[in-house]
């Protein structure tokens, strides 16, 4: 019998289920390196996890590389894929060095660097709001020349944190000050100081938002689904729904993947899945927020593109970073519903209690999933200053209306119940 491949899937949070899933379904057996704020226990007890390998990528990168370059010596695995947005780079690196499927170290380094994104959408001639890099805190000021309103942003940061919109001259000041101190806090640990890890400011782009995802092989890209994200005008912009597929006119629909497939040769995307946001502009006219070299949503975004098109999308990335050819390359998909994902609102933020309804949720016939990633007793904070979803939802439905009445009854339903404050 043919061995069974072995992957290194790097920092994809063990109690997310969709990429473990997905590896058994396909055979594939994976090597964690588990992420910083998993539990050895979660970890070893993941699907198709075979082996766990502890790495400190964030505080000793060299010596990380060196020890997986020792388990590959000891026993050679057949590829490495990235779990999330941060190891992009050091999974980028360590495939190269290993003669692996991957991306370049470039590729990886723009898609991690939205300022870097932003000039080679420019340079190909794509949509890209106006923009300025702010370095030193005073350098604000360059700023007012954009249009209002703009969006401030950390240059490599995710899951909206730090992410503020300001309407004005002292919105937009206070808005840089906050950022920079939220940069400082959370992620220049592993970027630098603010100055390096840079704020952004851009243009506010006015419209609903949407997500692609695909796939990309030797340099082919695939849009697998669009997802609609809905209206999201801030001052901060914490998720709650997305719906595969996205109801869009066919022109408006072939115009996002012409926007997204042009990213990738931008961007020099070659190989493996992509997340990318985007805003249709005037509801028609799509420009990219930013792409991520990974499975979206820590994995979840799977779940609407399997249901909506048919596509496994973790099984074929993981097939793609095994140097093998994704099977919706050969065989059409057929899609299996409508898909939704609902993220419960942190509100307030504090010391979680529990999150109120889940229980009734787990049992419904439309719920695919529920995953609660912060438990009790753990701390949340409030937008901007994100530190997680309380749960997750994923249900699927036979049309997008059932999909939105089932949203409406989840937001009426399940609330994030706090400690009080004593
Ligand atoms: P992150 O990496 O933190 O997710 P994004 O650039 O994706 O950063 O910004 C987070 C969210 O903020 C986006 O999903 C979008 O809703 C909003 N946003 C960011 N930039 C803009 C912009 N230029 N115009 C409109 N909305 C924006
Ligand atoms: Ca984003």
């Amino acid at each position: 019998m043919p061995q069974r491949p072995k992957l290194v899937l790097v920092g994809q949070l063990s109690t997310h289920p969709w990429v473990f899933d997905a590896a058994a379904r396909a055979g594939i057996d994976l090597v964690l390196v588990p992420r910083g704020d998993d539990t050895a226990e979660s970890a070893a007890r993941a699907n198709a996890v075979v082996e766990v390998l502890p790495l400190d990528i964030d505080g000793n990168p060299e010596g990380a590389l060196s020890a997986l370059a020792d388990r590959y010596r000891r026993e050679p695995f057949a590829g490495i894929m990235a779990g999330n947005e941060k190891v992009v780079p050091f999974v980028a690196r360590a495939a190269r060095e290993l003669g692996l499927p991957g991306l370049s170290d470039e590729a990886a380094a723009v898609v991690r660097d939205k300022r870097s994104m932003r000039q080679r959408l420019r340079k190909a001639g794509l949509g890209a709001p106006g923009f300025r890099v702010v370095g030193d805190p005073d350098s604000w000021i360059e700023a007012l020349d954009l249009r209002f309103p703009v969006v401030v942003k950390p240059a490599s940061g995710f899951s909206s944190l730090g992410v503020i919109r300001a309407d004005d001259k002292d919105g937009l000041e206070q808005a840089v000050a906050r950022t920079r101190e939220l940069v400082d806090t959370h992620l220049a640990p592993g970027e630098g100081t603010a100055e390096q890890a840079g704020v952004l400011v851009e243009e506010y782009l006015d419209g609903p938002e949407i997500s692609a995802e695909s796939l990309v092989f030797h340099g082919e890209v695939r849009v697998c689904a669009i997802s609609w994200k809905g209206e999201l005008t801030g001052p901060y912009f914490e998720e709650t729904t997305l719906r595969a597929p996205a109801q869009l006119p066919a022109e408006i629909l072939a115009a996002i993947e012409a926007e997204v497939i042009g990213a990738h040769h931008a961007f020099g995307v070659t190989e493996g899945t992509t997340h990318t946001e985007l805003r249709l502009v005037g509801g028609v006219r799509p420009v990219l927020l930013e792409m991520g070299a990974r499975i979206g949503g820590g994995g979840f975004m799977h779940h609407l593109v399997h249901v909506s098109s048919g596509i496994d999308l973790a099984a074929e990335a993981l097939r793609i970073h095994l140097g093998r050819q994704p099977l919706c390359w050969s065989e059409e998909p057929v899609p299996t519903g409508h898909a939704a994902a609902y993220l419960v609102p942190v509100g307030k933020g504090g010391r979680i209690n529990r999150v109120r309804g889940l229980d009734v949720v787990r049992t419904d016939p439309q719920v695919d999933y529920v995953v609660q990633t912060v438990g009790p007793g753990a701390q949340v904070r409030c937008y901007p200053d994100w530190s997680g979803y309380p749960a997750i939802v994923l249900s699927r439905h036979d049309s997008d209306a059932a999909a939105v009445t089932y949203r409406d009854y989840l937001a009426r339903t399940l609330h994030v119940e706090y400690e009080e404050q004593g």
